[in-house]
């Protein structure tokens, strides 16, 4: 199909200085999980990216010195010869496709511990920046950047910046954003300084501009010059000659950066979730950045409709249409639309496990696109899968997000699939999640699936199909794939984990309860050790439906893992406006119909709660009944001419949906094979050159 003119706009090239991106798709640099140790995967994971239309492909954060050591979590480094040549395989693959790519060079000052390098942390004035953030605590605090300490990072800078040139980066940034050194250079709150990089904003913008300039004469007019910089807290503070600090800030550095990459401050309200924020939710902090510069603007919001990119243009807001997210959950997302092939976007549901999986200290997952990560080390391709030399009979049981995704994989290769569900409608758990408070977006991962499989032929789908082994064996598939799900338990726990049996009472409910439409007599206690989002987002359903609701965990807060998606400090503010109650630190021990007893998990001291109803959102187990059947008749199966069986998703391993979907792809892809006998390829650091060689360079 041909492209709509109105989309035209998108793909005019535009200049970054000395160099031209092809294109207004952006792939700003995002952390990736994937380090120097991992330079194949890496390589692999961007080139996918440039091969699917991206026109400028950036790598994440990289350290420009042993004082801006982000471990445990994963960061790059360009320090030396080797890592120019583990990124030299990244940027030769981006440049296959005719991408330009792009490097953010950076120093974390006083928000890394630098536990790793076991160096002072560097800052303007000694202030810390989030080292007491739970998750992410330290117990040491930064020094105070004197003049000699500014020079060594410029002069790191400098070296940094040419190694990037010499890897054959197109673009390289200046990082000032998101709490890292030069940010903490821009906030009077962390930078106290007396000397000419304190006081008023043009003071404070010194190191900024400083390190733009060293960058500059390092690379010359061989790569663009990139000023990333966070605007939110700026746009916030009244200017003496200009509306905002952040208008000040972009009219002082306009002439030393070839371009602006801006974003909000920090990693909530930057890479906020879809459950709180809508695509295109920087707009009212950066709007104004054109307005103040000649030089391209770079932007994100979660854009994965070709028309909010267009008007994000039209509007003057942004030359280039960033994706960080976007271009996970869909590498080809460029191509698509210059194709014309908009319905075929899988667009990003903004549920931030792949954020998740850079906190986890691992190489990026993602709901949508499983093959994320995998692009080197499984050697999976986001729209291609090989061409099944005989096409197979696939019987898929259940049409949730694992079934959805290995009906599509199979079939794409070829195989004539058959995919039942007993429920009126396809989704599994997502029928019932999509309907809860902030969670519509997440119903992508349904209809991006659901609207390709119609479009195959060699597809049969069936709803209200209950199926059981006579079912199956009268179907007679050559591969049996069970996607049943799973089920919530009414178990508890002791404080050490051990499950000590059920709550059985008639008011007990758990989440399949309220899914089916039985809504508890309040007031309720949901009590979460589940510790994701399901505890939360009930909780909210319930106080919305207009029943007194309070909240209990025995973690330290409400749906404590959330913390690795961003979401955590929403989740209270959205109980706080339902004015529900967290306690956190408690174990629910027992209810009789009137009274839940809460146990505190420390010092087990007890507490009566008046309720008529608890919801516990805890442990989940798969469902069994049709696995436990089937392996029960193997033989029959056998005898049927069923090859292979294989379960999958939560039936197999409750979990995210993003672990579902990425076991419903790998047994498509495995179809057949013996389980477990596919392992993945493992990559390996580039240690061509002798380690240290740098330090006996220096010393010459
Ligand atoms: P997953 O996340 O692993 O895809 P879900 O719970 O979302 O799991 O989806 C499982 C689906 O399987 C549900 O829609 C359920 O109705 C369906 N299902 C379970 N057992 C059967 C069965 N015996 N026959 C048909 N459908 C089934
Ligand atoms: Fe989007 Fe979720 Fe994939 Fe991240 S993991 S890119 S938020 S769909």
């Amino acid at each position: 199909m041909a492209r709509d003119s109105r989309y035209d706009v998108l793909f005019q090239p535009v200049r970054i200085g000395p160099v031209t991106a092809p294109n207004r798709l952006y792939q700003v640099p995002h952390a990736s999980g994937m380090t120097n140790a991992l330079p194949r995967v890496r390589a692999a994971f961007r080139e996918t990216k440039a091969e699917g239309g991206w026109g400028v492909i950036c790598t994440g954060a990289c350290s420009i010195d042993q004082t801006s050591d982000d471990a445990p979590l994963p960061f790059a480094t360009l320090w030396d010869k080797n890592d120019i040549q583990a990124h030299a395989l990244m940027t030769d693959a981006v440049h296959r496709h005719g991408a330009l790519a792009g490097v953010e060079l950076w120093h974390g000052g006083a928000s890394v511990m630098n536990r790793a390098s076991r160096l002072p942390p560097l800052s303007p004035s000694g202030v810390p920046w989030m080292a007491t953030h739970v998750g992410f605590m330290g117990n040491l605090r930064p020094k105070s950047m004197d003049r000699s300490d500014i020079r060594d990072v410029l002069r790191w800078q400098a070296e940094g910046a040419r190694n990037a040139r010499t890897a054959g980066f197109d673009i390289v940034y200046v990082y000032a954003g998101m709490g890292y050194l030069g940010y903490e250079f821009l906030l009077p709150e962390y930078n106290h300084r007396s000397d000419e990089y304190g006081g008023g904003i043009e003071n404070r913008v010194r190191f900024v501009r400083e390190m733009l300039e060293v960058t500059r004469d390092a690379v010359g007019m061989d790569c663009g010059v990139a000023l990333r910089v966070s605007l939110e807290e700026l746009r916030g503070r009244p200017g003496k000659h200009h509306e905002s600090e952040a208008h000040a800030l972009v009219a002082l550095l306009s002439d030393h950066a070839d371009l602006f990459d801006v974003k909000m401050d920090s990693s909530p309200t930057d890479c906020s979730a879809s459950r709180f924020t809508g695509e295109g939710s920087h707009e009212p902090a950066i709007d104004f950045v054109k307005r103040m510069t000649d030089k391209p603007v770079v932007g994100v919001g979660r854009f994965t409709s070709p028309d909010t990119m267009v008007s994000q243009i039209r509007r003057g807001v942004l030359d280039f249409i960033g994706g960080a997210r976007p271009s996970i959950a869909d590498p080809f997302l460029p191509a698509k639309i210059r194709e014309g092939r908009i319905e075929e976007i899988r667009e990003c549901i903004g549920c931030n496990i792949c954020i998740s999986s850079w906190h986890d200290g691992v190489p990026v997952r993602c709901t949508q696109n499983p093959t994320a990560g995998e692009e080197w080390r499984r050697g999976w391709h986001p729209e291609r899968v090989t061409i099944a030399r005989r096409p197979e009979k696939v019987l898929i049981v259940g049409g949730g997000p694992a079934g959805l995704e290995c009906a599509l994989t199979a079939a794409r290769q070829g195989h004539e699939v058959t995919i039942a569900d007993r429920n009126a409608a396809w989704g599994g758990r997502l029928t019932f999640e999509k309907t809860l408070p902030g969670l519509s977006a997440w119903n992508r991962v349904v209809d991006y699936r659901l609207g390709r499989l119609a479009e195959m032929a060699n597809v049969s789908m069936y709803l209200e199909s209950e199926l059981g082994v006579d079912e199956i064996t009268d179907l007679a598939p050559d591969h049996l794939v069970l996607a049943p799900g799973a089920r919530w338990t009414r178990m508890l726990y002791s404080s050490m984990e051990i499950p000590v049996g059920t709550l059985e009472h008639p008011a007990v409910f758990t989440p399949d309860d309220i899914a089916a439409g039985r809504l508890p007599e309040g007031p309720t206690l949901v009590f979460d050790f589940d510790n994701y989002y399901y505890g939360g987002v009930l909780t909210e359903h319930l106080a919305a439906s207009g029943i007194a609701v309070s909240y209990v965990t025995p973690a330290g807060q409400a749906s404590a893992w959330t913390i690795m998606t961003n979401e955590l400090p929403l989740v209270h503010r959205a109980l706080a406006r339902r004015n529900v109650s967290v306690t956190t630190l408690q174990m629910l021990t027992a209810f009789d119909g009137t009274t839940a007893t809460l146990t505190h998990l420390f010092t087990g001291e007890t507490t009566a709660v008046s309720c008529r109803s608890v919801l516990i959102v805890g442990l989940r187990l798969p469902r069994r009944t049709l696995v436990d059947a089937v392996e029960a008749r193997r033989a029959d199966l056998e005898a049927a001419g069923i090859r292979s069986v294989v379960t999958i998703g939560d039936g197999l391993a409750p979990g995210a949906i993003a672990h579902a979907v990425h076991s419903g792809h790998k047994a498509a892809r495995e179809l057949g094979q013996r389980e477990g006998r596919r392992h993945y390829l493992r990559d390996m650091p580039i240690t061509d050159c002798e380690p240290g060689f740098d330090r006996a360079e220096a010393a010459e």
